[in-house]
């Protein structure tokens, strides 16, 4: 479903990804994990299209994303193609981002008929039920400011999933959550994950990553350090950057 081949991307000078090599299968979770500014949010931006790479090859379902490729050479895609294949990608941030003078319903109801052209009643009709799929049947109409945190980042998910993605992308998406809420999220996640969804998720949560996460990835300084099967890379660290890390989280 993603395949990143020696991904990078540069602001200006900076650095931040030098070339990131990983695959994800349909129906997997990968965790990405790795210190703050390691590039983590890039990365997933890059797949999502707000960040275009400067080099290497990122592909989503086997399209390359953001170019167009004819005769060996590459040329950025035309708006229009890009904003069809994010399209199929939903992304939930560590800030909700919900619409404030939206009801929870409209909210989710928004994408689908503003960008997908769904008729009202039946992207009404689905809003509800993917409500209920994150436990908030009785919020409909409740407003972003009368959510819980935990709440609120339900509904982002939700939202995000009336779209009906092939693939999401989690950036932090417990970070701004008072610890009892963390819960409520990850659980909505881990059954996201077991419906088959596909998941890209950046965290923190060590837990969710070992239980949930078929591959776990490490990244440091805009390279990937080391990745595998989340427990024993938990368990047994190989590198001591990972070491380090982890060393601190717990
Ligand atoms: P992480 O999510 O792992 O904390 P980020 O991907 O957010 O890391 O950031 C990696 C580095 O890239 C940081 O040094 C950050 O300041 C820089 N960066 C991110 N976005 C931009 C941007 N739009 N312009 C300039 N620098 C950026
Ligand atoms: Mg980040």
């Amino acid at each position: 479903m993603v395949k990143a081949e020696r991904v990078c991307k540069s602001f200006g000078a900076l650095r931040v990804l030098k070339g990131i090599t990983l695959e994800i299968e349909r129906g997997q979770v990968l965790c990405l994990v790795g210190p703050s500014g390691s590039g983590k949010s890039t990365f997933l931006r890059c797949i999502n299209h707000l960040e275009v790479v400067n080099a290497g090859r990122l592909y989503v379902d086997g399209e390359l994303v953001g170019y167009r490729e004819k005769n060996g050479k590459l040329y950025e895609m035309p708006a229009k193609a890009a904003a069809k294949q994010r399209r199929d990608i939903g992304m939930v941030f560590q800030h909700f981002n919900l619409f404030p003078h939206r009801t929870a319903l409209e909210n989710i109801i928004e994408a689908p008929t503003q960008v997908k052209g769904t008729k009202k009643v039946d992207a009404v009709k689905r809003a509800k039920d993917l409500l209920d799929q994150v436990g908030l049947a009785e919020k409909a109409n409740a407003y972003p400011a009368q959510l819980s945190g935990g709440q609120q980042q339900r509904v982002a998910i939700a939202r995000a999933l009336a779209m009906d993605p092939k693939l999401m992308l989690f950036d932090e998406p417990t970070s701004a959550l008072d610890p009892e809420l963390v819960g409520e999220v990850l659980g909505v996640m881990r059954q996201l994950a077991k419906d088959g969804m596909t998941m890209v998720v950046v965290t923190h949560e060590m837990g969710f990553a070992r239980e949930v996460a078929d591959q776990l990835v490490f990244m440091d300084e805009g390279v990937v350090v080391e990745s595998g099967n989340p427990r024993e890379l938990l368990a047994n660290p190989q590198q001591d950057r990972t070491k380090l890390f982890l060393s601190k989280l717990l």
